[in-house]
């Protein structure tokens, strides 16, 4: 067999990696095989620019389609693997063809968690992954149909301020006291809330579904108090799942996400893993972590290419992460996850722009930028370099942000 890299996954991870493997040299044959029916295409959109219907799908194409032709990469789109036979270096698809592999790359990602709850299931029920989910949810909309989202995260969020804009009438619910409560400080939480009461998005907190009610479709939502809301269409965002039941059926090893080194190695040296799916040292945080972002997907496929070809490159890069809602970007830098105290710069209360500082001791975690972009690559700076802060400087807005970095 000429010698072939067989990528499982066909999105970010797996178009990167594809691309990648070239650019290090490497001259064997090339498979991609995804289940989805499109080549890989961009998902952040999905919940922006294409759910307003503002970008058509073609849009969304991470690489034209030529450009797997040029390079040598076949890909399978519409297909699924169903199993990895290690022994054989094969994998098996669901139809019952094989794939011989002399290296394997899982860039298999990550699937909605499912809303469990009696009515789930009724039509007019969706969740927001794909450009087929993104698809179906557009030919149902109409102007001034009412929307109940589950789940006040990020996608939750965005999909509130695109529908906003496309003229249908939307409440968000959510279990916690409080928007984006896993993610960010209450300031920021506080200043999403008010940004979307302005743009007529009915806020739920502390609302916990029990049921959906309807008899052919969707007609409402049922809160564990009783409360009922009715609606046309439910869009859920809960969360996402690794996709790892591959690696876990090979016997590969998995924990929260498929568990490998800094070189994007599994336990296996045959057998690669990047993005969504994967649980991975960060040697700048000190600690493992399993990353949801389009960032992480694509650096980690790089560092995978690099091994396959046999230049062993580390995974040393600072999670990064954006998010669009309406007039407001977003960027984050870092992990706020463990901090004790929170500067902001700017105004939260009032206006459409500041900076949320998470600050752990005098060490800087993380930094959430709202329309602050010249902060936001400071805060990179101080991230990566572990430069010592003042608290005076992060804080004061007369101040020019870079100078933040002179101590
Ligand atoms: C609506 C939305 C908005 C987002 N916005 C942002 C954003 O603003 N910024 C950001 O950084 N990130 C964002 N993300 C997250 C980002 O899209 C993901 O982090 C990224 O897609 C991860 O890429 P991946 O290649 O690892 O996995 P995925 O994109 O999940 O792709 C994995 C692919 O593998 C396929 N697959 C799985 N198992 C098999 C199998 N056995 N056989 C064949 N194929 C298989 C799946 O069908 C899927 O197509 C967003 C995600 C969504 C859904």
């Amino acid at each position: 067999m000429n010698k072939r890299v067989v990528i499982v996954g066909a999105s970010h991870a797996g178009a990167q990696l594809a691309s990648s493997l070239r650019q290090e040299g490497w001259q064997g044959e090339i498979l991609m095989i995804g289940e989805e029916s499109f080549a890989p295409y961009q998902r952040p959109p999905l919940s922006k620019e294409y759910l307003r219907g503002e970008k058509n799908a073609d849009e969304l194409l991470i690489r034209p389609a030529e450009m797997y032709i040029r390079h040598g990469v076949e890909l399978l789109p519409g297909r699924c693997v169903r199993t990895v036979d290690r022994t054989a270096k094969r994998v098996l698809m669901e139809d019952g063809e094989s794939f011989d592999y002399h290296k394997l790359a899982l860039c298999t990602g990550a699937r909605v968690r499912q809303l469990e709850v009696p009515g789930a299931d009724l039509p007019g029920v969706h969740y927001l992954r794909t450009l087929a989910d993104v698809d179906a949810i557009r030919t149902r909309l109409v102007p001034g149909c009412r929307v109940v989202i589950v789940g006040g995260g990020y996608i939750g969020l965005e999909s509130a301020a695109a529908l906003r804009k496309c003229g249908v009438e939307v409440s968000v619910l959510e279990v916690q006291s409080r928007l984006l409560a896993r993610v960010t400080a209450p300031q920021v939480s506080a200043f999403y809330q008010r940004i979307h009461a302005e743009a007529g998005v009915v806020i739920h907190t502390g609302w916990s579904v029990v049921a959906i009610e309807g008899e052919d479709r969707v007609t409402g939502v049922v809160g564990a108090d009783g409360r009922r809301l009715p609606a046309d269409m439910v869009i859920v965002g809960i969360g996402v799942i690794p996709n790892v039941e591959l690696a876990s059926q090979c016997g590969l090893k998995v924990d929260n996400g498929i568990w490998v080194d800094e070189f994007a190695s599994t336990d296996d040296p045959d057998i690669y893993a990047a993005g969504d799916c994967t649980n991975h040292p960060n040697r700048l945080l000190g600690r493992r972590v399993r990353l949801e972002s389009v960032p992480n997907a694509m650096e980690q496929a790089k560092l995978a290419a690099a091994s396959i070809c046999g230049r062993q490159q580390c995974y040393d890069a600072y999670p990064w992460f954006w998010s669009d809602q309406y007039d407001l970007k977003l960027q984050i830098a870092g992990l706020s996850e463990g901090y004790d105290r929170v500067i902001l710069r700017g105004d939260a209360d009032v206006g459409r722009s500041f900076v949320a500082w998470y600050l752990c001791g005098d060490k800087l975690l993380a930094a959430d930028c709202i329309n602050r972009p010249k902060e936001f690559m400071v805060a990179k700076q101080l991230l990566v370099g572990a430069l010592p802060v003042s608290v005076e400087r992060l804080a004061d807005e007369s101040l020019d942000p870079k100078l933040i970095l002179k101590i």
